[in-house]
């Protein structure tokens, strides 16, 4: 028996004794997984007492260290874990900004003291994070951004606007670029700061979408008063650390859609997609999918979805403890981003007008989700960086091609 063996025995028998039979085969999307936090709401009930478990062992963040809050397992290990909770359909216990975003910046530049305070919190799903990077004239020019940090002795003094913050309602804790040299090249005179949403001067107002869901807000910070160690990484060295996170962001949005069925929510038999169709155009006589152009066009999305999924698999598979995404992550990022708009559109399409409504009787709740799901894909495109600038960043930095 080589140890993967023993282990996967072991966490097989754990999950029988203690995972929540109400969770079985609960599905988990973008939305309504557990994101953590002072205001978070555990839909069933149950999701609780799997977070305190899996936190309790460490397997909410299965690689960090022991020290800070994780399960100190090796890659391999962390597969198993994987492979065993997906054979019981269960949802992870903790995921999103904490677990993909700020926690593996912390570990690479956060100091000791950061990293007990922080990660701890982030693997016990008490903080939920949101990202203050985006504001009303730095998107794309990210390194354009204004939001002012005065230093005040052991403090900085912070002012200014962010937008696009996702979820900033419902956060505890922002992570933030702002400028601590006005002076200096762009670039050089920003830094990394990490502020308590419910430090004084503090607002949040949410901001309306076309899909009806609104996890967008604007955050503005009038006099906040932050203390200098919440400065993650050098004074004016932010941007290195920014770049950095934003590494982990791509990764993080393309495997969301790397899976077996993408954004695209299981409907029936087979494939999502597959499966979908059939409830809508029937088989023919031989069994197959009735509509040939559709049959085609679905073939096509699972083969691209499946190759997709695989090198994911493939490039963390590689990725030694310790790896940090490169350039290639935009790769991921814009191949992800683009499949999945394209998998959304073929699934309205699929449930042709059905896929019109919006409310009101005549449209199920499905497929009134699937038509905000289809629109609420335009946005993967552009969140974490637009697919323009991914292409800008794959020519100079993977391709090496002149400027
Ligand atoms: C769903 C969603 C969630 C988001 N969540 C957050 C969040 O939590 N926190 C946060 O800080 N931000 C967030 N954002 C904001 C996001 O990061 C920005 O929208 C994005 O970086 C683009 O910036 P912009 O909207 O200012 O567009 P702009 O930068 O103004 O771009 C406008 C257009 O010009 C193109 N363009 C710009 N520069 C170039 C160039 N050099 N070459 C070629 N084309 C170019 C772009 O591709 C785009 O098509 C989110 C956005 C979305 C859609």
């Amino acid at each position: 028996m080589s140890d993967h063996d023993e282990f996967r025995a072991e966490v097989r028998d754990w999950i029988e004794t203690n995972a929540p039979r109400a969770l079985y085969g609960l599905e988990v999307t973008e939305f309504n997984g557990n994101w953590g936090g002072r205001n978070a709401v555990y839909d069933p009930p149950e999701m609780k007492d799997w977070l305190d478990m899996m936190s309790e062992r460490g397997w909410t963040a299965p690689t960090w260290p022991k020290e800070y809050g994780g399960g100190g397992l090796s890659r391999e290990m962390e597969k198993v874990l994987t492979q065993e909770l997906a054979r019981k359909k269960l949802p992870p216990a903790l995921t999103r900004f904490g677990l993909t975003m700020i926690g593996p910046t912390l570990l690479r530049f956060g100091n000791e003291e950061q990293k007990l305070e922080h990660l701890t919190k982030i693997c016990r799903g008490e903080i939920r994070w949101c990202q203050g990077y985006s504001e009303p004239d730095a998107g794309s020019d990210l390194a354009s951004l204004q939001t002012r940090a005065v230093r005040d002795g052991d403090e900085f003094i912070i002012n200014g606007q962010k937008v696009w913050t996702s979820y900033a309602d419902l956060s505890d804790w922002i992570f933030a670029l702002v400028r601590t040299d006005p002076n200096a090249k762009k670039q050089e005179g920003i830094t990394f700061i990490l502020i308590d949403m419910q430090d004084p001067g503090v607002s949040v107002s949410p901001i309306s979408l076309i899909s009806g869901k609104s996890p967008f807000c604007e955050t503005r910070f009038e006099d906040v008063r932050v203390p200098v160690r919440n400065v993650v990484g050098e004074i004016n060295g932010g941007w290195t650390v920014a770049k950095a996170l934003l590494g982990h962001e791509r990764s993080m949005i393309a495997s969301l859609f790397g899976g077996s069925s993408g954004g695209v929510r299981k409907t029936g038999s087979g494939s999502a997609l597959a499966g979908l169709a059939r409830s809508y155009v029937g088989d023919d006589a031989q069994g197959r999918l009735a509509d040939p152009v559709l049959r085609n066009d679905i073939a096509q999305s699972e083969m691209d979805t499946k190759a997709m999924g695989l090198t994911i698999q493939r490039a963390s598979d590689s990725a030694k403890a310790g790896h940090q995404p490169g350039p290639e992550s935009s790769l991921f990022k814009v191949y992800g981003t683009e499949l999945n708009k394209r998998r959304t559109e073929l699934s309205v399409r699929i449930a042709g007008p059905q896929a019109l409504g919006w409310e009101g009787p005549g449209f199920d709740d499905e497929e009134l989700q699937r038509t905000r799901d289809w629109l609420r894909a335009r946005g993967n495109s552009i969140e974490g960086g637009t697919s323009e600038v991914q292409l800008n960043i794959i020519a100079k930095h993977v391709l090496g091609l002149p400027d």
